[in-house]
Formats: C-alpha cells, sequence, structure tokens
C-alpha cells in the first residue's frame, strides 16, 4: 500500500522533471520514476511522498536503545520509522525496512496519524516521540508534522539518523527536534561512496550544524573489521567529534555482526572494540560507549571530572548512582546532558 501525500522541499523544472532537495543526493526526478530513496515520485510534475502516515516498525523502547545515553535515561520513547532509506549500506541491519523501495518494491506499513501517535506516546508513559529504524529524513513530512503534535503535549522528539539531510531539511527540522542519535559511519570519503552509497562532507557539516542548533548530540559508530576499524581512521573521527562537537559529546562505538550483503564477514573482535575505546578516549572524548556486546563498566556513565561511577547500565536497563538534577554527587560537576523532565 502507498500512501500518497504532497512531498515538501523540491522544485519543479521547465522540462516536467522534478528537483528535490531533500537529502544531499538532491535527486532530479522525470515524471513517472522514483528519487533514489525509492519513496519519493514524480506525479505529473508534483513530488509526492509515498510514506505518509504510513508505519512500518512502532514500538515502546527504552531511549538507552536509540542510544542516547545523556537524554532522559530510564524514560521510554515512542519510535517508529517508514520503510525506505536515501543510503544503501551493505551493513545495514534494518535492511528488510530500508531497502526493498529503492528497489521498486511495495511499499508496506500500516496507516497512522501524527496527532495519534503523539497521543499513544504520551498515554503510555512516554517522555518522547523518536524517528527511527529507517531513516527519517526520507519520511521528512511524516515526522515534522507528528513533531509539531508531540511539541503540544510537551513531548521530546529524538532524531536517529544517518544525517545526509540537506540543509533545508536541517533548517525545518532545527526547532523541532530536541535530541539526535546520529552515525557517522566511517572517516573516508571512499567508505560513504562504496559502501553506502552516501558522502562524508554533508553529515560532518550537519553534525557542526546540529550542535549549533542546540539539540543534544550522540554519535554511533559501527566498528566493521577491515573497513573502518584501523586506529588511524578512527583516532580521525573521534578527534573530530571531540574539536568540532565539543569533548562531551558521547560517542557510542557499536560491535558488527553479520548482516545483509556482509554475511561472511566476522563480528567485530572485543580487543579491537576496546582499543577503539581507548581510541576514544585519548582523542580527548570524555564519554565513549561500547554497545552491541557484553562492556561491563564501558557501558557506565562515569563523572568526567573524578571518575566516580554515576550511572550504571545492564543491557537497556538504567541506575542512577551517583547523579542528581545533572550533577555528579561526589564532586559536584554538572554532567553534559538533558536529565531533567522534557
Ligand atoms: S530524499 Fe534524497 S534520495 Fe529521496 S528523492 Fe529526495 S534527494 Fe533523492
Amino acid at each position: 500500500m502507498n500512501a500518497t501525500h504532497p512531498a515538501s522541499l523540491w522544485k519543479p523544472m521547465d522540462d516536467g522533471r522534478v528537483h528535490c532537495n531533500l537529502c544531499c543526493h538532491f535527486c532530479i526526478i522525470a515524471p513517472g520514476e522514483r528519487g533514489l530513496c525509492g519513496v519519493r515520485t514524480n506525479k505529473d510534475g508534483e513530488l509526492l511522498t509515498l510514506v505518509y502516515g504510513l508505519v512500518a516498525a512502532l514500538n515502546i523502547d527504552p531511549v538507552e536503545k536509540k542510544p542516547l545515553y545523556h537524554f532522559l535515561p530510564g524514560t521510554t520513547t515512542l519510535s517508529f520509522g517508514t520503510p525506505g532509506c536515501n543510503l544503501r549500506c551493505s551493513f545495514c541491519q534494518n535492511h528488510t525496512l530500508s531497502q526493498p523501495p529503492r528497489h521498486g518494491s511495495a511499499i508496506k506499513g500500516q496507516p497512522a496519524e501524527p496527532m495519534a501517535l503523539a497521543e499513544t506516546a504520551l498515554d503510555s508513559g512516554c517522555k518522547s516521540v523518536s524517528y527511527t529504524y529507517s531513516e527519517p529524513t526520507i519520511f521528512f513530512e511524516f515526522a515534522r508534522d507528528t513533531a509539531v503534535e508531540a511539541k503540544k503535549l510537551g513531548l521530546a522528539n529524538i532524531l536517529v539518523s544517518n544525517g545526509f539531510m540537506s540543509p533545508a531539511c536541517l533548517d525545518e527540522l532545527g526547532p523541532l527536534v530536541d535530541a539526535a542519535n546520529i552515525d557517522l559511519k566511517a572517516f573516508t570519503p571512499a567508505f560513504y561512496d562504496t559502501v553506502c552509497g552516501g558522502k562524508l562532507e554533508p553529515v560532518k557539516k550537519n553534525l557542526v550544524r546540529m550542535r549549533k542548533l542546540g539539540w543534544w548530540l550522540e554519535v554511533t559508530t559501527l566498528i566493521i573489521p577491515g573497513l573502518n576499524d584501523t586506529p588511524e581512521e578512527l583516532g580521525n573521527l573521534a578527534r573530530f567529534i571531540a574539536e568540532e562537537l565539543g569533548p562531551h559529546t558521547p560517542w557510542h562505538i557499536s560491535r558488527f555482526h553479520p548482516d545483509f550483503m556482509m554475511p561472511s564477514t566476522p563480528p567485530t573482535p572485543p580487543s579491537t572494540m576496546e582499543n577503539a575505546w581507548d581510541v576514544g578516549r585519548q582523542a580527548g572524548l570524555e564519554y565513549v560507549y561500547i554497545g552491541n556486546m557484553p562492556a561491563g563498566s564501558h557501558n557506565n556513565t562515569v563523572c568526567h571530572s573524578c571518575g566516580k561511577t554515576l550511572l550504571e547500565r545492564r543491557g537497556f536497563s538504567v541506575a542512577m548512582v551517583a547523579l542528581e538534577n545533572g550533577r555528579c554527587n561526589a564532586c559536584g560537576a554538572t554532567v553534559p546532558g538533558r536529565f531533567g523532565l522534557a
């Protein structure tokens, strides 16, 4: 079932084609054709989105699962996504959701209205709504309208994204989003080009812009054996976060497991994950977390000032052991993040 709806952020061209300005692919789409993401189509010279109001995954998740570790810890977030993505990462762990529209497959989901989603979040005790699972950029209109309704109800909005949206898209999302977890998948243009079908530079620029917008920002990197796991590359990536986004920006390093088009690549060795954690700390990052594997103390939040353990995590559950009103109760340092109500 396709849910057609007028798209935003595009311009008509003189010859009937349209120019989509939603993500950094900037597709030019002929009548009857779809853009690279497969969920925006030119119908008689007008751009339509095929995923407005069409939910393909919907859950109430711990906010730690996004992952966000410094934003309303211990709360739940209503999380949803539509089919589709503007990238084609070979390692995608949500490929059954993200990739079929790119190949022209039927776009499947359940109908849902923005206001009903926001009300469900509130009624379920969630403190936020998360736009996640696939890529929220490609369901921008649906996410935007839901975010407006969520704000009216006092809920926070969380973006979980590859960060490849256009500047115009980011402008519109700016006042609506409270927190984001953005993938920084590697630190070479070649990786983004060959493994993901995207570009590195726009993601870097968007991350810097998001920081200036005042969003609470956390960054995730999936460490893949042989593709992005050298100390040199990880050091460059971590230094970019520390220098351009700030040393207090949490960096989630996540363990690769074989998936999608990479069934033969082995899981990341635990020693590589430990080394990446060290690289992040040496680059100046104060909060580095290991995910997708048991990580012991590397999953806890430790005060950057005195080293006291502030939050202990087991899986997605969290216990505040020495954090009060966003301050370390041992040394009084303010811990970066949002630890109050939304
Ligand atoms: S959202 Fe991106 S990939 Fe999709 S049509 Fe627009 S420019 Fe192309």
